[in-house]
């Protein structure tokens, strides 16, 4: 089965001149869904892991998914002010500006292996900002796992040292 069969292409979301890789057709079937799942879940064959590490919002579809199936606790990172409790934050640089990420300050025991899971990569600075905030928190960061890559836009020159898997590439 061709995953990438099940990745739509929109033009022009959500501004003008981006192309936007939608994976609700993929979420929508249930074969690509249990194939995208059991794919993830060999890429980590083997390993013991803790946590998956998930951002907000598009990595909350499969961070829970793998989680369940490999045995480990869920950890969701959110934008500022969505989470109820106490949290540590990360800025991270956008084109225009900063931005910020939060999880929460017990969701991670020092020495945790981690396997941090996203939708995208696409330049790579969320993924780094989720690195920096597990790292401070005492995690491991054991790999990252991503649905798609787009390689064209080097994300993983900011995540080197890293091991980095994708199951679409374009
Ligand atoms: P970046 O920090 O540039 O690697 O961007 C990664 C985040 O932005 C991920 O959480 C993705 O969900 C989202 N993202 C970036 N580019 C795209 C794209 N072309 N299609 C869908 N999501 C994207």
């Amino acid at each position: 089965m061709n995953l990438k069969e099940f990745i739509r292409d929109v033009q022009d979301f959500p501004k003008p001149g981006i192309g936007f890789k939608d994976i609700t057709p993929l979420l929508l079937n249930p074969q690509a869904l249990q194939e995208g799942l059991n794919q993830f879940v060999k890429l980590v064959e083997g390993k013991k892991l803790d946590k998956v590490v998930s951002m907000e919002s598009r990595g909350f579809f499969f961070g829970p998914l793998i989680a369940n199936a490999i045995g480990a606790g869920f950890v969701p990172v959110r934008k500022p002010n969505k989470l109820p409790y106490e949290t540590i934050q990360q800025e991270y640089a956008l084109e225009y500006g900063t931005d910020i990420l939060e999880m929460h300050v017990d969701a991670i025991q020092k020495g945790d292996k981690v396997l941090i899971h996203d939708d995208v990569l696409a330049t790579g600075g969320t993924a780094e900002a989720v690195v920096k905030m597990v790292e401070k928190a005492g995690g491991e960061v054991v790999q990252l796992d991503f649905l798609i890559d787009l390689t064209f836009l080097n994300g993983k020159e900011k995540l080197e040292g890293y091991t980095i898997n994708s199951l679409i590439k374009y």
